[in-house]
């Protein structure tokens, strides 16, 4: 990817991919810096010094963009940086390097017929069951039983919409869910959104958090962060008909070097009984 392929700043061609004045004052400054990618804070520092004022979206027009730029944030010594590499490449398909799944996995899935989500089932409610990966491929999600359950077609559709939502993010949930212990995979996934500029859904954190062992009570793990230092807000909201829950970052800190549950559970009693 060579950046001949970009258009240049102000250009017409550029303007006929960019619509928002917004957005074309962003895609000036990521050109310009193709060789030092700025951080989210100088991308909005750079839009209020062009427009004379800040822009509250400056977020959102920016992941708008990725559908047309590869520029996904990446990090470079610690801190994320937006890099402007080309234009956006359509996703090559993951079902070609699948090896699927057997007709008796499958099989297996199905027998529950019921949907996981809604509880509807193909005999009284006449929907028809379809296998799900609760973590999909993309994410680092497995073809084993353990990560597969039946979904109605209705559920299945309205969760692929949200799952590619999240496509800006693949790459930084796919690291989060990389990680041993849960705590640090909840937090390592709020650092991502955060260093975005996004809020991070329930729903993605509640899939990373069980990576590697279902974690059936994740907001308890969330709540312990805040033991060592780390902090957030939640929002909640409605959204085609369902209550959505969101966290945003507002503190975070360095991960202890020894086991991480170990640390939470020596700090809680510390604070119990600070004599001792
Ligand atoms: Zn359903």
């Amino acid at each position: 990817m060579t950046s001949a392929d970009l258009p240049e700043p102000d250009s017409d061609e550029l303007k006929a991919l960019l619509r928002e004045t917004e957005q074309q004052v962003i895609y000036r400054l990521l050109y310009e810096r193709r060789d030092d990618p700025p951080t989210m804070t100088e991308i909005e520092a750079f839009y209020a010094d062009q427009a004379g004022g800040a822009h509250a979206q400056t977020g959102r027009r920016l992941r708008d963009m990725y559908a047309i730029f590869d520029m996904k944030p990446e990090r470079r010594d610690g801190v994320w940086v937006y890099p402007l590499r080309g234009r956006a490449t359509s996703k090559p398909s993951t079902t070609t390097r699948r090896k699927g799944i057997s007709a008796r996995v499958r099989g297996e899935v199905l027998s529950s017929k019921r949907c996981a989500q809604c509880g509807k089932t193909p005999t009284d409610d006449h929907v028809k069951l379809e296998v799900d990966h609760k973590i999909p491929h993309s994410w680092g999600g497995t073809d084993d039983i353990e990560n597969l359950q039946p979904l109605c077609t209705q559920c299945n559709h309205d969760k692929q919409a949200f799952y590619s939502s999240m496509d800006p993010f693949e790459d930084q949930i796919r690291a989060a869910t990389q990680h041993k212990e849960p705590h640090r995979r909840i937090g390592e996934l709020l650092k991502a959104f955060h260093a975005a500029d996004v809020e991070a859904p329930a729903q993605v954190v509640s899939v990373v958090a069980s990576m590697h062992q279902y974690q059936d009570d994740w907001q308890r793990r969330m709540r312990e962060l805040r033991v060592l230092g780390w902090d957030y807000t939640t929002s909640k909201r409605k959204e085609n008909g369902r209550m959505m829950s969101y966290y945003r970052l507002t503190a975070f800190a360095d991960w202890p070097d020894g086991n991480i549950r170990a640390e939470i559970e020596r700090l809680k009693k510390a604070k119990k009984n600070p004599a001792g």
